[in-house]
């Protein structure tokens, strides 16, 4: 049996890419982009009136004129107008080129305009004011998002405003999502009373379409060779084999044999922790990886979050995230030699203080808890009494 830590290194210890690809850019949020995002002209790409007045020159009004006749106007999407006359002005709206020969915009609120001539109400006045220079922001060419970053309604509004209807992403892996088990049905199904519907998958298959990824299902009943035959085909057409239930101890725990008679390398099975303890991890010939999770529903659960996500996100270049911490909100006792995930609710105070109240279930089959629940909270081992204020590593499930 290994640690917690020793599972997460051989788990990111496994080599795999799975590419990149373009997408429409309404897609791309919660992607890797893979490309980087250069400016195709100036930002922004001409002087850029940002108030609705009259442009004038800014020597014009420091050598005293306060009256300027209006020689034109200068909406936004027309060409650029240009003013020559001395102590002349354009109306300008907020969006339009500034007009050549001017360089400071006064607002309506500070003018009044009474047969076409402009008179403005103020004392000073800073050249360049209410004008958004040319290139200020980024210049053309410039790199304004680099590739490796996790794309963000932000990413997409810079991407729009360059022209790319299509990014470059991380592509994601081909997924089976596999159930065990004879007692399982299908959630449309009444079970008997000796059957109970096959949750994990459902519960997986949501997991990772909010990681973007559509992943495909299949069930194996409690058979050694229909077990074999059909991973036979999923280990070559999948990049990714998830698996709920059979790899315990029980007389029907048919997975680690067969995989291994298919020459499926076993990296480590059973971690020392609780729940999720008979979590067994392997990789196929062709580099398939095989994340044969627990059957208990928390334990899996506990497993996908813990292990699986944070897997996945670093393999698809995700930025790395930050460890969230929280402080222990009552005494906990747990005695036994292993790392434990205690089922927490996240609080937070007006101290900036993060608080995790322990909300204890039944035990690893009870996913009722995890309703009451937002993140584990991961107790080290080594250690049997929890104290109130003490601070741990929490995972979540949840978005705060
Ligand atoms: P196993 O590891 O196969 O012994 O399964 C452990 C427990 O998890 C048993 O009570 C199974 O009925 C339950 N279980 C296994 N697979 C699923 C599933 N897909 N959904 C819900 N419960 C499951
Ligand atoms: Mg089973």
């Amino acid at each position: 049996m290994i640690t917690v830590e020793e599972a997460i290194q051989i788990i990111n210890a496994t080599k795999s890419d799975f590419g990149t690809e373009y997408i429409p850019l309404h897609q791309a949020v919660g992607k890797v982009l893979r490309e980087p995002l250069l400016a195709d002209r100036p930002f922004p790409p001409y002087n850029r009136v940002t108030m609705d007045g009259i442009a004038i020159r800014y020597d014009d009004f420091q050598k005293g004129t306060r009256q300027f006749s209006v020689k034109g106007i200068a909406p936004a999407g027309a060409p650029v107008h240009s003013l020559t006359a001395p102590d002349g002005c354009i109306e300008t709206m907020t969006g339009a080129v500034l007009p050549e020969g001017t360089d400071s915009v006064i607002r309506y609120e500070d003018i009044t305009i009474d047969q076409q001539i402009a008179t403005i109400h103020l004392d000073s006045v800073v050249k360049g004011q209410n004008v958004h220079v040319k290139g200020q922001d980024r210049k053309e060419g410039e790199q304004v998002v680099p590739p490796g970053v996790l794309i963000s309604p932000a990413e997409i509004g810079v991407a729009s405003t360059i022209g790319k209807d299509k990014l470059l992403v991380s592509k994601m892996p081909r997924v089976m999502i596999l159930s065990t088990g004879d007692e399982l049905v299908e959630i449309h199904q009444t079970p008997q009373p000796h059957q109970i519907r096959r949750s994990n998958v459902y519960r997986l298959h949501t997991t990772l379409h909010l990681a973007g990824i559509e992943a495909h299902t299949f069930h194996l009943n409690d058979n050694y060779d229909e077990i074999v035959n059909a991973l036979q085909q999923i280990l070559l057409d999948y990049d990714i084999v998830l698996m709920s239930g059979g790899v315990s101890k029980g007389k029907f725990d048919y997975l680690p044999d067969a995989l291994a008679a298919l020459g499926v390398t076993k990296l480590f099975h059973k971690i020392m922790q609780r729940p999720g303890k008979p979590f067994w991890f392997g990789q196929s010939p062709k580099g398939t990886l095989i994340f044969a999770l627990p059957g208990n529903p928390v334990s899996s659960f506990l497993c996908t979050h813990r292990y699986f996500l944070p897997w996945l996100k670093k393999t698809l270049g995700y930025p790395p995230e930050r460890q969230p911490f929280a402080q222990l909100a009552t005494d906990f006792t747990f005695k036994p030699d292993l790392t434990y995930f205690l089922q927490v609710k996240i609080d937070f105070d007006k101290d900036g203080i993060t608080h995790a109240y322990p909300v204890e279930g039944n035990g690893s089959g009870d996913l009722a808890n995890l309703v009451d629940a937002d993140a584990f909270l991961q107790l080290p081992r080594g250690k049997d009494h929890f104290s109130k204020g003490e601070v741990f590593p929490y995972f979540t499930f949840r978005n705060f």
